[in-house]
């Protein structure tokens, strides 16, 4: 099929072509023409489907009829993370160029006066973090009254970091007419519960099989001494032919310690997490795609979605906690048809992580061994070493696949020296934010099921913190109203003040004017 059948203008196409698509891809294929026909779609796709362009390049079409007047913009595109939004903002403006789209890009940890100048103008397409825009919202610096086209991306990713109530929010003060495009790489029954409310009439388009991982990708997993990991990972990344690479860690603390590690024994390497400033990590994400940095060393912020041209390599420090997060983090490589190698090390109380994500993936990730590193077996639950170590390895010719001892492993026991993400019921600071108590009530949820707990994520009360967090700073940063006087006349301080003042009760309507004074 070609780009020329689905429907799309001759100036979208002039743009596709110039970015040096021949044919679509396979998501692109299904959900373009229905987009174009104006219908909702529910879409089960990974990242490096094509799946940005599968959305852009219709409603480019569809908005280039008409024009958004001021702080009321025409489309809304949902990011669960900056860096996915400023990401699908670029595509935006290489697949719109010969269109005179306005496009604003409202994010965390970057300026409110020029997002708000780029509302003022008035956007065709708005793209945002669900933080940021409510911040928005409530200081009535927009109206959403006139989305006629809605996206909300990576839905379950959205779920996972806990942005599923301001998702809720932002959509109940949308038109309920609107077309919405509803994309999703996993399709668990909550998320499937939440297309059902959202979309209307939905045409489903799946393109590939939930949670599998890419088969361009050559995985191997080494289990290896925990204070052997550095050196594990050093010896791996000399022995591979390496053009670039991200190195995921499960705590932030560690991203640091092990960029300045790397850094120290001679490797081209820098961090990104989500305790870094925005523009720190918009100019890290830069270097590291312009090639300045060969080595990235990140949290799971970077896990998703992130379009790295042709990345060669992901090394896994830890084994993710999430199985999920596993096909996401390998994801950045094999992309666009290309090989792309992942190495997992993990360390001996990791074996209940890696049977998890050999269970989702539905394979066994290849076993390997580091030169020079030490190979052991994953513990027992009882804390001892299941099978015999091999010992220090007396390979040098590079990593040797060898037979995996897994496939009976207990689950982990709890690491006490862990952060990790909490129960989802487990968040304080959500309640603590005064907003929430403004939310919209949530449709009767009689038919939802009791949640089961999940039973590897039980076993870790002393956890603190899920690395997705790190994404939401932004809603710590904002000024405090009492600061903006200028804003004193918009309709949200009114708002407030008429609440402030107690109505005269059991009167009806009828308040006699005497009442209705206010007194001192
Ligand atoms: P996405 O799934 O949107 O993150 O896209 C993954 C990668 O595929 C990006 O680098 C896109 O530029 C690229 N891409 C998207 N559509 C096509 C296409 N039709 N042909 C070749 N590459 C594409």
């Amino acid at each position: 099929m070609s780009f020329e059948s689905l429907g799309l203008s001759a100036p979208v196409l002039q743009a596709v072509a110039e970015k040096g698509y021949t044919t679509p891809t396979l998501i692109q294929e299904k959900a373009i023409p229905i987009c174009l026909m104006g219908r909702d779609v529910l879409g089960c796709a990974q990242t490096g489907t094509g799946k940005t362009a599968s959305f852009v390049l219709p409603m480019i079409d569809i908005l280039s009829e008409g024009r958004a007047k001021a702080r009321m913009p025409r489309s809304l595109i949902l990011e669960p993370t900056r860096e996915l939004a400023a990401q699908v903002a670029e595509n935006f403006e290489i697949y719109g160029k010969y269109h005179k789209l306005n496009m604003a890009l409202l994010i965390g940890g970057v300026s409110f006066p020029d997002q708000e100048r780029a509302l003022e103008r008035g956007a065709d397409v708005l793209i945002a973090t669900p933080g940021r825009l409510l911040d928005h919202f409530e200081r009535g610096g927009i109206l959403l009254n006139d989305v006629k086209i809605l996206v909300i991306d990576e839905a379950d990713r959205m779920l996972d970091m806990g942005f599923i109530p301001d998702v809720e929010r932002i959509v109940a003060t949308l038109p309920p007419l609107r077309q919405t495009l509803f994309f999703s790489a996993t399709m668990p029954p909550e998320i499937k519960r939440l297309a059902d409310r959202f979309l209307s009439n939905p045409k489903e388009v799946t393109v590939s099989a939930p949670a599998s991982a890419s088969k361009n990708i050559v995985q191997g997993l080494a289990v290896v001494p925990e204070e052997d990991k550095r050196e594990a990972l050093r010896a791996l990344i000399k022995e591979q032919d390496i053009k670039n690479a991200i190195v995921f860690c499960n705590r932030k603390k560690d991203v640091a310690i092990l960029q300045g590690s790397l850094k120290k024994h001679g490797f081209n390497a820098g961090a990104l997490h989500g305790d870094m400033s925005q523009p720190a990590r918009m100019e890290t994400l830069e270097k590291f795609k312009q090639g300045e940095i060969q080595i990235l060393v990140a949290s799971d912020v970077a896990a998703r979605g992130l379009d790295i041209v042709a990345m060669s390599h992901v090394f896994n420090f830890d084994v993710p906690f999430s199985p999920e997060d596993y096909v996401h983090r390998i994801g950045r490589t094999g992309r666009a048809g290309l090989t792309g190698h992942s190495f997992t090390l993990a360390s001996p109380d990791e074996g209940g992580l890696v049977e998890a994500i050999e269970k989702l993936i539905g394979t066994e990730i290849p076993r390997v061994e580091v030169p020079g590193i030490q190979t052991v077996a994953f513990e027992a639950s009882d804390g001892r070493r299941r099978g015999r170590g091999r010992g220090r390895s007396s390979s040098s010719s590079g990593t040797r696949s060898r037979s995996s001892s897994s496939s009976s492993r207990p689950p982990r026991e709890p690491r006490p020296d862990v952060e990790v993400r909490p129960e989802r019921e487990a968040r304080p600071e959500r309640e603590a934010r005064p907003e929430r108590e403004a939310r919209p009530p949530r449709e009767p949820r009689a038919e939802r099921p009791p949640r089961q707990p999940r039973p590897e994520r039980e076993p870790r009360p002393e956890r603190e913190v899920r690395p997705e967090r790190e994404a939401r700073p932004e809603r710590e940063a904002r000024p405090p109203r009492e600061r903006r006087p200028e804003r004193s006349d918009r309709p949200r301080q009114d708002r407030r003040d008429r609440d402030d003042t107690p109505a005269p009760m059991g009167l009806g309507d009828h308040v006699p004017a005497f009442l209705a004074r206010p007194t001192r």
